[in-house]
């Protein structure tokens, strides 16, 4: 620490500080103290003793990063992952996988207690994962013409060739490229897959998209796999058709080691750096591939949402299935219903599922879902909720003896949380990816009279810092 900074108590930036991490903050950094500052810290584990720079210093906080561990924290493991660091996809591989379950329940507890002012809430222990490895059944990389070049690999590289790059975005650095040539959310045959199609690429001398130019072939390399069905998709996009390259790339693919069943080419023009190709192009297999989830079979083509850890999605259901605490005769409401897969996952033990969502296409694979498995107690809305809750689009809908409710990060409308609360139902199932608009939204559910009777935490994304909850609230004296 300089001098100043010591004088004043408060750090600035560059000083070097000796900090004892003490918690797990929001969004994967660690907290630690210099008197009564706070000091955000990355790349820390609680328990450990620290030197770390200070990268910005604000009025309230500073935010500084780990340049040397002085004393390693008991929860500190070696990551898995040689990327880890540099990626950013995995913030927490350096701790042991109980102490993430441990700080992801704690996250909830204290957004219930600070956002919700709930005492007490009853937070239950964190669901780990089936697998806390190799868990994905799709990722997505990028090719790029700026490799993020390692501090050992700076002064190396010579030839614009040798910055060509297929892997994941640094981050923060929407331009550059992270080599990646072993990523363990997915599967060895995924890994594969991914070398192999870099170095093909790479060899034949094709260029990769560039997002400041515009200019470039190659934009994205998609993989997906069922963890049930074992089948794989790669879902190549690129700006132009490349009838010259594609059939090599394609009988490359077919060898039996990367395991693909299908292999979909889209080709789009756009300057948008999504990977959607404007015109699909099957190059082998039927451009679609099978997953499981509970009792029911899914067909998932190159760009449809699909739940990307499947066992644990099949253990969230359950949850939310218990917590509905569901009978023959019921009919449920499941709001923001995506493709269906909550609504499908229990229509056979209930009267009727009614599923309202947004987007146009999930509904139409929400309605295919259900014939292609002959589910047929069923009704599909697409609409926006808070219109369809607030106006007549439901009136006709058959009342709801349960609500399941899965909004997006940023919670529910206060309209739709008005509605439910009016509504009168007694059972309400909230499944929740942002602990924080969910404990806002509990709020305002118990001023119509719910009671919060269990928020079940489950890990579907080890090793970020993300945690999905399933909370069980209930309505006593219903008029
Ligand atoms: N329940 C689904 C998906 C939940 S993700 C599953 O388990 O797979 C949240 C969904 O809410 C997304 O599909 C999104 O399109 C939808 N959504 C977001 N805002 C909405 C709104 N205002 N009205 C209806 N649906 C909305």
């Amino acid at each position: 620490m300089t001098e100043t900074s010591l004088q004043t108590g408060t750090p600035r930036r560059g000083d070097v500080l000796e900090l004892d991490i003490e918690k797990a903050a929001f969004e994967g950094r660690c907290i630690a103290h210099v008197g009564d500052f706070v000091v955000f810290v990355d790349g820390a584990v609680p328990g450990d003793r620290v030197n770390a720079t200070v990268l910005r210093k604000k009025k309230q906080f500073a935010e500084a990063r780990v340049e040397e561990v002085l004393e390693a924290s008991p929860y500190r493991v070696e990551p898995a992952c040689a990327h880890f660091g540099v990626c950013g996809g995995c913030k927490w591989q350096h701790m042991s996988y109980e102490q993430q379950l441990h700080w992801k329940r704690t996250h909830v507890t204290d957004a219930f207690e600070r956002i919700g002012d709930f005492t007490d809430p009853p937070v239950q222990e964190t669901l780990p994962s089936v697998t806390p490895f190799f868990y994905r059944n799709k990722m997505e990389f990028s090719f790029g013409e700026m490799r993020w070049l390692l501090p050992d690999e700076l002064g190396t590289v010579n030839r614009d060739a040798e910055l060509f790059a297929l892997g994941l975005h640094v981050p923060k650095r929407y331009d550059r490229i992270l080599h990646i040539d072993e990523c363990h959310l997915q599967s060895p045959e995924s890994n594969r897959i991914l070398n192999a199609t870099r170095d093909f690429f790479s060899r034949h001398g094709i260029p990769a998209f560039s997002t400041r130019t515009h200019e470039g072939d190659l934009r994205h390399l998609v993989i997906r796999e069922g963890k049930h069905s074992g089948e794989r998709m790669v879902y190549l996009v690129t700006s132009r058709r490349m009838e010259d390259i594609m059939p090599e790339y394609t009988a490359l693919l077919r060898h039996e080691e990367f395991a693909v069943s299908t292999l979909v080419q889209g080709v789009t023009t756009r300057r948008s750096t999504v990977a959607i190709g404007e015109e699909d192009i099957v190059h082998f297999g039927d451009g679609t591939i099978r997953e499981t989830l509970g009792r029911n079979v899914f067909r998932i083509s190159p760009t449809s949402f699909f739940q990307t850890n499947t066992l644990q999605a099949e253990r969230l259901y359950a949850l939310a299935a218990s917590a509905a605490e569901l009978s023959a005769d019921d009919v449920v409401w499941d709001l923001y219903c995506g493709t269906g897969t909550i609504s499908l996952f229990l229509a056979r033990d209930v009267r009727h599922v009614l599923g309202v969502e947004l987007n146009e296409g999930a509904i139409r694979d929400a309605e295919k879902n259900a014939a292609d498995n002959a589910i047929d107690n069923t009704t599909f809305i697409c609409a926006d909720i808070v219109d369809a809750i607030t106006s007549d689009t439901l009136r006709d809908a058959p009342a709801p003896d349960v609500i399941i409710t899965d909004p997006p990060r940023a919670g529910m409308h206060a309209k739709v949380v008005d509605a439910i609360g009016r509504s009168g139902v007694r059972r309400l199932v909230y499944v929740s990816c942002n602990p924080a608009t969910s404990a806002r939204d509990c709020a305002l559910l118990r001023e119509h009279g719910y009671i919060v009777e269990a928020i079940s935490p489950v890990d579907m994304f080890p090793h970020t810092y993300h945690i999905e909850c399933v909370i069980r609230l209930r309505k006593e004296n219903a008029e």
